[in-house]
Protein backbone atom coordinates (compact mmCIF):
# COMPACT_ATOMS: atom_id res chain seq x y z
CA UNK A 1 0.00 0.00 0.00
CA UNK A 2 1.02 3.71 -0.90
CA UNK A 3 1.45 5.79 1.96
CA UNK A 4 1.61 9.26 3.01
CA UNK A 5 4.25 10.24 4.67
CA UNK A 6 5.63 14.25 5.10
CA UNK A 7 9.24 15.95 4.64
CA UNK A 8 9.49 15.41 8.56
CA UNK A 9 8.53 11.53 8.69
CA UNK A 10 5.59 11.65 9.70
CA UNK A 11 2.84 8.97 8.19
CA UNK A 12 -0.64 10.77 7.19
CA UNK A 13 -3.31 8.28 8.46
CA UNK A 14 -6.03 10.02 9.64
CA UNK A 15 -8.59 12.59 7.79
CA UNK A 16 -11.02 14.85 9.25
CA UNK A 17 -13.83 16.06 6.97
CA UNK A 18 -15.89 18.74 7.71
CA UNK A 19 -19.10 17.38 6.50
CA UNK A 20 -20.78 21.04 6.81
CA UNK A 21 -20.22 24.75 7.91
CA UNK A 22 -23.37 24.96 9.45
CA UNK A 23 -23.78 25.17 13.20
CA UNK A 24 -26.80 25.21 15.46
CA UNK A 25 -24.75 27.02 18.18
CA UNK A 26 -22.77 29.85 18.32
CA UNK A 27 -19.97 29.02 20.96
CA UNK A 28 -17.86 32.48 21.39
CA UNK A 29 -14.69 31.44 20.79
CA UNK A 30 -15.45 29.78 17.71
CA UNK A 31 -18.01 31.80 16.36
CA UNK A 32 -18.81 35.58 16.01
CA UNK A 33 -22.46 35.88 17.08
CA UNK A 34 -23.86 37.10 13.72
CA UNK A 35 -22.30 34.70 11.88
CA UNK A 36 -23.41 33.84 8.81
CA UNK A 37 -22.55 30.65 6.52
CA UNK A 38 -23.08 31.80 3.00
CA UNK A 39 -22.17 28.40 1.70
CA UNK A 40 -24.93 26.86 -0.83
CA UNK A 41 -25.50 23.20 -1.48
CA UNK A 42 -23.93 23.15 -4.60
CA UNK A 43 -20.52 24.72 -3.14
CA UNK A 44 -19.76 21.61 -0.49
CA UNK A 45 -19.03 17.99 -1.26
CA UNK A 46 -21.98 15.84 -2.64
CA UNK A 47 -21.96 12.45 -0.35
CA UNK A 48 -20.43 10.63 -3.27
CA UNK A 49 -17.75 13.35 -3.72
CA UNK A 50 -16.65 12.99 0.14
CA UNK A 51 -16.52 9.26 0.02
CA UNK A 52 -14.63 9.09 -3.78
CA UNK A 53 -11.83 11.70 -1.90
CA UNK A 54 -12.20 9.18 0.92
CA UNK A 55 -11.55 6.27 -1.02
CA UNK A 56 -8.63 7.64 -2.88
CA UNK A 57 -7.40 8.66 0.69
CA UNK A 58 -7.08 5.37 2.04
CA UNK A 59 -5.13 3.76 -1.24
CA UNK A 60 -2.51 6.14 0.21
CA UNK A 61 -2.85 4.49 3.48
CA UNK A 62 -5.40 6.70 5.26
CA UNK A 63 -7.94 4.43 8.11
CA UNK A 64 -9.38 6.70 10.22
CA UNK A 65 -11.97 9.58 9.09
CA UNK A 66 -13.40 12.08 11.50
CA UNK A 67 -16.82 12.90 10.84
CA UNK A 68 -16.68 16.91 12.24
CA UNK A 69 -18.13 20.44 11.12
CA UNK A 70 -19.76 22.89 11.76
CA UNK A 71 -22.44 20.49 13.30
CA UNK A 72 -22.10 17.23 11.21
CA UNK A 73 -25.51 16.21 12.30
CA UNK A 74 -27.27 19.31 10.73
CA UNK A 75 -26.41 17.77 7.36
CA UNK A 76 -29.01 15.79 5.83
CA UNK A 77 -29.30 11.98 5.80
CA UNK A 78 -25.86 11.96 7.61
CA UNK A 79 -26.46 8.04 8.09
CA UNK A 80 -26.33 7.53 4.00
CA UNK A 81 -22.65 9.09 3.83
CA UNK A 82 -21.62 7.02 7.10
CA UNK A 83 -23.10 3.70 5.41
CA UNK A 84 -21.34 4.70 2.31
CA UNK A 85 -17.91 5.32 4.22
CA UNK A 86 -17.94 2.40 6.22
CA UNK A 87 -17.99 0.25 2.65
CA UNK A 88 -14.38 1.43 2.16
CA UNK A 89 -12.59 -1.39 3.12
CA UNK A 90 -9.07 0.25 4.09
CA UNK A 91 -11.31 2.26 7.08
CA UNK A 92 -11.36 1.30 9.82
CA UNK A 93 -12.45 3.82 12.44
CA UNK A 94 -15.10 6.17 12.16
CA UNK A 95 -15.87 8.96 14.82
CA UNK A 96 -17.65 11.82 14.87
CA UNK A 97 -17.55 15.54 16.86
CA UNK A 98 -20.67 17.06 17.99
CA UNK A 99 -21.95 19.00 20.04
CA UNK A 100 -24.84 16.66 20.83
CA UNK A 101 -27.65 18.84 20.32
CA UNK A 102 -29.31 16.65 17.58
CA UNK A 103 -27.39 12.75 18.93
CA UNK A 104 -30.13 11.67 21.07
CA UNK A 105 -32.80 10.44 18.42
CA UNK A 106 -29.56 9.37 16.49
CA UNK A 107 -27.35 7.54 18.17
CA UNK A 108 -27.90 4.35 17.61
CA UNK A 109 -28.31 4.19 13.91
CA UNK A 110 -25.20 6.48 13.62
CA UNK A 111 -24.05 3.52 15.90
CA UNK A 112 -25.39 0.34 13.45
CA UNK A 113 -24.48 2.19 10.27
CA UNK A 114 -20.19 2.58 11.16
CA UNK A 115 -20.00 5.62 13.71
CA UNK A 116 -17.84 3.40 16.71
CA UNK A 117 -16.84 6.67 18.68
CA UNK A 118 -17.86 9.91 19.63
CA UNK A 119 -16.16 13.43 20.62
CA UNK A 120 -18.55 15.58 22.66
CA UNK A 121 -18.28 18.89 22.99
CA UNK A 122 -19.63 20.31 26.57
CA UNK A 123 -18.35 23.39 28.38
CA UNK A 124 -20.51 23.54 31.43
CA UNK A 125 -22.94 21.44 33.46
CA UNK A 126 -24.65 24.95 34.33
CA UNK A 127 -27.59 25.64 32.12
CA UNK A 128 -27.48 28.86 32.19
CA UNK A 129 -23.66 29.14 31.74
CA UNK A 130 -23.46 26.52 28.86
CA UNK A 131 -26.58 28.70 27.09
CA UNK A 132 -24.48 31.22 27.58
CA UNK A 133 -21.10 30.03 26.11
CA UNK A 134 -22.89 28.28 22.93
CA UNK A 135 -25.28 31.29 22.87
CA UNK A 136 -28.31 30.04 22.79
CA UNK A 137 -27.29 25.80 23.91
CA UNK A 138 -29.40 23.35 25.37
CA UNK A 139 -27.91 21.54 28.10
CA UNK A 140 -30.46 19.04 29.02
CA UNK A 141 -30.39 17.90 25.24
CA UNK A 142 -26.59 17.33 25.42
CA UNK A 143 -26.72 15.59 28.35
CA UNK A 144 -29.56 13.27 26.58
CA UNK A 145 -27.41 12.74 23.66
CA UNK A 146 -24.43 12.10 26.08
CA UNK A 147 -26.37 8.98 27.29
CA UNK A 148 -27.94 7.83 24.27
CA UNK A 149 -24.44 7.50 22.62
CA UNK A 150 -23.22 5.61 25.54
CA UNK A 151 -26.56 3.14 25.36
CA UNK A 152 -25.95 2.94 21.57
CA UNK A 153 -22.12 1.60 22.42
CA UNK A 154 -19.98 3.83 20.73
CA UNK A 155 -16.69 3.36 22.29
CA UNK A 156 -14.89 5.19 23.94
CA UNK A 157 -16.84 8.12 24.75
CA UNK A 158 -15.07 11.49 25.27
CA UNK A 159 -16.43 14.89 26.32
CA UNK A 160 -14.03 17.75 25.05
CA UNK A 161 -13.97 20.95 27.46
CA UNK A 162 -12.86 24.54 26.35
CA UNK A 163 -11.40 25.61 29.37
CA UNK A 164 -11.35 29.64 30.03
CA UNK A 165 -10.11 31.52 33.27
CA UNK A 166 -12.56 33.13 34.52
CA UNK A 167 -15.28 31.86 32.46
CA UNK A 168 -15.68 27.71 33.35
CA UNK A 169 -12.52 27.28 34.75
CA UNK A 170 -14.54 26.24 38.41
CA UNK A 171 -16.55 23.30 36.72
CA UNK A 172 -12.84 21.28 36.25
CA UNK A 173 -13.79 18.92 38.98
CA UNK A 174 -17.44 18.50 38.70
CA UNK A 175 -16.46 17.67 34.37
CA UNK A 176 -14.27 14.92 35.49
CA UNK A 177 -16.71 13.54 38.44
CA UNK A 178 -19.34 13.67 35.73
CA UNK A 179 -17.42 11.92 33.33
CA UNK A 180 -16.24 8.87 36.01
CA UNK A 181 -20.14 8.89 36.52
CA UNK A 182 -21.21 7.82 33.45
CA UNK A 183 -17.35 5.81 32.88
CA UNK A 184 -16.14 7.92 29.83
CA UNK A 185 -13.35 10.07 28.74
CA UNK A 186 -12.65 13.29 29.35
CA UNK A 187 -10.11 16.12 27.41
CA UNK A 188 -9.59 19.57 28.57
CA UNK A 189 -8.92 21.76 25.64
CA UNK A 190 -7.02 25.19 26.14
CA UNK A 191 -8.47 27.89 24.24
CA UNK A 192 -6.54 28.12 20.91
CA UNK A 193 -5.86 31.79 19.67
CA UNK A 194 -7.55 31.22 16.05
CA UNK A 195 -11.06 31.24 15.30
CA UNK A 196 -13.36 34.23 16.27
CA UNK A 197 -11.46 33.20 20.01
CA UNK A 198 -8.55 35.30 17.90
CA UNK A 199 -5.84 36.57 20.13
CA UNK A 200 -8.15 37.41 22.91
CA UNK A 201 -7.96 33.43 23.82
CA UNK A 202 -4.90 34.08 25.15
CA UNK A 203 -6.65 36.80 27.85
CA UNK A 204 -8.56 33.08 29.13
CA UNK A 205 -5.82 30.72 28.63
CA UNK A 206 -5.76 27.98 31.50
CA UNK A 207 -2.57 25.97 30.81
CA UNK A 208 -2.14 22.64 31.13
CA UNK A 209 0.20 22.93 34.28
CA UNK A 210 -2.49 24.49 35.98
CA UNK A 211 -5.12 21.92 34.93
CA UNK A 212 -2.71 19.30 35.91
CA UNK A 213 -2.65 20.82 39.16
CA UNK A 214 -6.17 21.06 39.97
CA UNK A 215 -6.42 17.33 38.92
CA UNK A 216 -3.97 16.36 41.43
CA UNK A 217 -5.63 18.24 44.52
CA UNK A 218 -9.04 16.64 43.06
CA UNK A 219 -8.11 12.55 42.81
CA UNK A 220 -4.68 12.72 44.86
CA UNK A 221 -2.19 9.99 43.59
CA UNK A 222 -4.96 8.59 41.13
CA UNK A 223 -3.86 9.90 37.91
CA UNK A 224 -1.47 7.22 36.05
CA UNK A 225 0.18 8.74 33.27
CA UNK A 226 -0.68 6.61 29.93
CA UNK A 227 1.40 8.24 27.46
CA UNK A 228 4.23 10.61 27.89
CA UNK A 229 5.63 10.10 24.88
CA UNK A 230 2.23 12.18 23.05
CA UNK A 231 2.76 9.44 20.21
CA UNK A 232 -0.65 8.63 19.79
CA UNK A 233 -2.30 12.21 19.52
CA UNK A 234 -2.18 15.61 20.70
CA UNK A 235 -4.00 15.05 24.39
CA UNK A 236 -1.51 14.05 26.94
CA UNK A 237 -3.57 11.31 28.95
CA UNK A 238 -4.35 9.91 32.50
CA UNK A 239 -6.12 7.07 33.34
CA UNK A 240 -7.94 7.72 36.48
CA UNK A 241 -6.82 4.69 39.40
CA UNK A 242 -10.14 3.07 40.23
CA UNK A 243 -12.01 4.40 37.43
CA UNK A 244 -12.94 3.46 33.96
CA UNK A 245 -12.23 7.01 32.82
CA UNK A 246 -9.29 8.89 31.46
CA UNK A 247 -8.13 11.99 30.96
CA UNK A 248 -6.80 14.43 28.41
CA UNK A 249 -5.16 17.77 27.70
CA UNK A 250 -4.67 19.07 24.65
CA UNK A 251 -2.44 21.98 25.01
CA UNK A 252 -1.90 23.09 21.65
CA UNK A 253 -0.63 26.90 23.05
CA UNK A 254 1.81 25.32 26.15
CA UNK A 255 2.71 22.41 24.10
CA UNK A 256 3.68 21.99 20.59
CA UNK A 257 2.75 18.48 19.47
CA UNK A 258 3.19 18.65 15.76
CA UNK A 259 5.80 16.09 15.85
CA UNK A 260 3.57 13.48 16.02
CA UNK A 261 0.57 15.23 14.20
CA UNK A 262 -0.91 12.37 11.85
CA UNK A 263 -3.81 14.22 10.27
CA UNK A 264 -5.29 16.13 7.22
CA UNK A 265 -8.23 17.95 6.82
CA UNK A 266 -10.89 18.47 4.39
CA UNK A 267 -13.39 20.83 4.81
CA UNK A 268 -17.54 21.19 3.43
CA UNK A 269 -16.05 22.77 -0.11
CA UNK A 270 -13.36 20.27 -0.02
CA UNK A 271 -10.83 21.84 0.44
CA UNK A 272 -7.35 20.04 1.91
CA UNK A 273 -5.87 21.76 4.45
CA UNK A 274 -2.60 20.30 5.81
CA UNK A 275 -2.20 22.11 9.11
CA UNK A 276 -5.03 23.39 11.42
CA UNK A 277 -3.07 26.95 12.61
CA UNK A 278 -1.80 27.45 8.63
CA UNK A 279 -3.87 28.53 6.06
CA UNK A 280 -2.02 26.10 2.99
CA UNK A 281 -4.78 24.73 0.95
CA UNK A 282 -5.83 23.45 -2.18
CA UNK A 283 -9.16 22.62 -4.00
CA UNK A 284 -9.68 18.82 -4.33
CA UNK A 285 -13.46 19.78 -5.10
CA UNK A 286 -11.99 21.45 -7.79
CA UNK A 287 -10.20 18.47 -9.30
CA UNK A 288 -12.81 15.97 -9.25
CA UNK A 289 -15.37 18.54 -10.68
CA UNK A 290 -13.00 18.69 -13.57
CA UNK A 291 -13.08 15.03 -14.47
CA UNK A 292 -9.47 14.54 -13.20
CA UNK A 293 -8.66 10.77 -12.90
CA UNK A 294 -8.20 9.30 -9.99
CA UNK A 295 -4.40 8.49 -10.23
CA UNK A 296 -4.10 13.04 -11.28
CA UNK A 297 -5.93 13.22 -7.96
CA UNK A 298 -4.02 10.66 -5.91
CA UNK A 299 -0.62 12.78 -6.90
CA UNK A 300 -1.81 15.89 -6.11
CA UNK A 301 -2.52 14.68 -2.25
CA UNK A 302 1.28 13.19 -2.13
CA UNK A 303 2.24 16.41 -3.87
CA UNK A 304 0.06 18.53 -1.02
CA UNK A 305 1.47 16.22 1.88
CA UNK A 306 4.73 17.10 0.82
CA UNK A 307 4.01 20.45 1.64
CA UNK A 308 2.82 20.06 4.98
CA UNK A 309 4.25 22.82 7.32
CA UNK A 310 6.25 21.46 10.78
CA UNK A 311 4.32 23.01 13.13
CA UNK A 312 1.00 25.47 13.86
CA UNK A 313 2.04 28.79 14.29
CA UNK A 314 -0.45 29.49 17.02
CA UNK A 315 2.65 31.47 19.35
CA UNK A 316 2.67 34.13 16.63
CA UNK A 317 1.23 36.67 17.12
CA UNK A 318 -0.22 36.83 13.81
CA UNK A 319 -2.31 34.26 12.92
CA UNK A 320 -3.97 33.42 9.73
CA UNK A 321 -6.83 31.31 10.69
CA UNK A 322 -10.05 33.86 10.95
CA UNK A 323 -13.43 32.99 12.10
CA UNK A 324 -14.87 32.04 9.24
CA UNK A 325 -11.79 29.94 8.36
CA UNK A 326 -12.30 28.20 11.21
CA UNK A 327 -16.04 27.60 10.75
CA UNK A 328 -15.02 25.77 7.90
CA UNK A 329 -12.21 23.76 9.19
CA UNK A 330 -14.23 22.23 11.93
CA UNK A 331 -11.50 22.22 14.34
N1 LIG B 1 -19.80 20.98 16.23
C1 LIG B 1 -18.88 19.93 16.56
C2 LIG B 1 -18.52 19.99 18.03
O1 LIG B 1 -19.11 20.81 18.75
O2 LIG B 1 -17.70 19.20 18.46
C3 LIG B 1 -17.64 19.88 15.70
C4 LIG B 1 -16.95 21.17 15.33
S1 LIG B 1 -16.22 22.06 16.67
C5 LIG B 1 -15.46 23.42 15.78
C6 LIG B 1 -14.86 21.03 17.13
C7 LIG B 1 -14.17 21.37 18.42
O3 LIG B 1 -13.40 22.53 18.22
C8 LIG B 1 -15.08 21.63 19.59
O4 LIG B 1 -14.72 20.79 20.68
C9 LIG B 1 -14.79 23.08 19.95
O5 LIG B 1 -14.92 23.31 21.32
C10 LIG B 1 -13.37 23.23 19.45
N2 LIG B 1 -12.95 24.62 19.22
C11 LIG B 1 -13.48 25.54 18.39
N3 LIG B 1 -12.80 26.71 18.46
C12 LIG B 1 -11.82 26.52 19.37
C13 LIG B 1 -10.77 27.35 19.92
N4 LIG B 1 -10.60 28.62 19.53
N5 LIG B 1 -9.95 26.79 20.84
C14 LIG B 1 -10.10 25.52 21.25
N6 LIG B 1 -11.06 24.70 20.78
C15 LIG B 1 -11.90 25.19 19.86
Amino acid sequence: MNQLIDPFNRSITYLRVSVTDHCNYRCHYCRDEDHITGTTQNEILSYEEIAKIVRLFSQLGVTKVRLTGGEPLLRKNILNLVTMLGEIPAINDIPISTNAHLLAPMASQLKAAGINRANISIDSLKPDRFKQITRGGDLDKVIQGIDAAIASGMHPLKLNMVVMRGVNDDEIEAMVDFAIGRKIDIRFIETMPIGAAGIDALDHHYSEADILNRMHAHLPERLIVTNPTQTSGPAKSYLINGSKTSVGIISAVSNNFCSSCNRVRLTAKGRLILCLGQENSISLRDLLRSGKHDDEIKSVIINAINNKPEKHEFDSAINNIDSAQMVEIGG
